[in-house]
């Protein structure tokens, strides 16, 4: 594949992004496994951003830090023109690696599970790649290394004034996916990824004597009806053509087995894949409050946001279907059951400018990587390293030309 980009005059400059990647290929992997065998948690990241920010400054980008370990490095091109931001995340998980990697994580406890060490490389060559091509490109790029995806650290670096400086015209981001084999891109218009709200219930009863019941106020029995009136929120309310998940995945309460304690807390998530989330929490918790007043109970609800809505913008998202056919060709390009009800916090960007949000493929038998995400045993298969860079490297050069 071979993309032509017309510089200044008439001069064709013709760049074979492909072949340039491939040339790169090696150093793309030794840098994904070397910050594989380094991971770091979400807002620790300091041997990362270190070698992040060393890199694009080698690359002559100018480079600044939003937050402690976001880092951003701005590529202007040789003419003015419009903004591009190509974001990616660096973080890592508290997991304990099972691997048995020759490269596998020296720090116990803490792992590379989501793909973000793959994330960081092809971010890096990337940059590389399109700094090459300066003269070419008619307007800037902004390569966004972003901290704690894992918890909300978007907000953060916005907050630093990520968006700002200059402002972009358009958001892009991906994900390394393990549920789609390598080789394909998964990508649609429209919501791809769900918003995503962490409640807790608490309900409150009357402690007593568990030979006595009748005496106290059970919160517990409560909770059970609560967890009915979920289910039936799922099949009779929520439209079914508009994906709502509502899942409880702690429950605790009691201390012994003859006391009825005074209070039972739930702990679990709202994710929708649609914009009306607001009407699915403010329905649950009436239910809640409705379901607990039958019982004698009363209950507190806090939300706290996970993540809001990743929902692509057709024009970016049809930029970024015209790479992914020049990368991967139009046979290879999923867009049915590609959307998925886990959140990521690229949202932060898109919702603010117009961005768009794919998957590149990364499972494969031969390279063990077909496991899910924050699964101990998760790997990449890092012949995917080079899809993903091809395609960021592609939509800005559609978009810069
Ligand atoms: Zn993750
Ligand atoms: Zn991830």
């Amino acid at each position: 594949m071979r993309l032509k980009a017309r510089a200044k005059g008439e001069r064709v400059i013709v760049v074979d992004i492909r072949r340039e990647i491939a040339e790169m290929e090696a150093e793309m992997i030794s840098l994904r496994r070397d910050f594989h065998r380094h991971p770091e948690l979400g807002l620790h990241e300091v041997r990362t951003s270190k070698i992040i920010e060393d890199y694009l400054k080698e690359l002559g980008l100018e480079v600044r830090r939003c937050t402690d370990t976001g880092v951003i490095g701005i590529l202007q091109g040789s003419q003015v023109g419009k903004t591009i931001m190509l974001r990616c995340d660096i973080d890592a998980l508290p997991i304990q690696e099972e691997t048995e990697l020759p490269f596998a994580s020296e720090k116990p406890g803490v792992m590379h599970a989501c793909g973000h060490d793959g994330h960081t490389a092809l971010h890096l060559i990337t940059a590389k790649l399109l700094t090459r091509h300066r003269e070419e490109l008619k307007g800037t790029v902004i390569f966004l290394f972003q901290t704690n995806e894992e918890d909300a650290g978007a907000e953060l670096m916005i907050e630093a004034g990520a968006l700002e400086n200059p402002k972009p015209d358009i958001v892009c981001g991906f994900h390394l996916w393990s549920p789609i084999p390598t080789g394909k891109i998964g990508l649609v218009p429209g919501p791809i990824m769900a918003s995503s709200y962490y409640f807790k219930l608490t309900i409150r009863g009357r402690g007593g004597h568990g030979g006595a019941p009748h005496t106290a106020i059970n919160p517990i029995d409560a909770a059970g009806h609560v967890l009915d009136a979920i289910r039936t929120l799922h099949t009779l309310e929520f439209d079914s053509t508009k994906p709502t998940v509502i899942s409880v995945c702690k429950i605790h309460g009691g201390t012994k087995e003859i006391i009825v304690p005074d209070e039972v807390e739930l702990e679990g998530s709202i994710r929708c894949l649609h914009t009306e989330d607001e009407a699915v929490r403010s329905r649950f918790q009436e239910c809640c409050e409705a379901v607990c007043a039958a019982y004698r109970c009363t209950c507190d609800i806090e939300f706290k946001c996970g993540n809001t809505l990743l929902d692509n913008d057709e024009a970016a998202t049809k930029l970024a279907m015209n790479a992914a056919e020049r990368v991967v060709g139009k046979e290879n390009i999923l867009t049915h059951g590609v959307s998925v009800m886990l959140g990521d916090d690229f949202a932060e960007f898109s919702r603010r400018i117009p961005g768009v949000y794919y998957f590149v493929g990364t499972a494969s038998e031969s390279a063990k990587s077909t496991f899910e995400h924050h699964n101990p045993h998760f790997n990449i298969d890092e012949a995917s390293l080079a899809v993903a860079a091809q395609m960021q490297a592609e939509i800005v050069a559609e978009y810069l030309q």
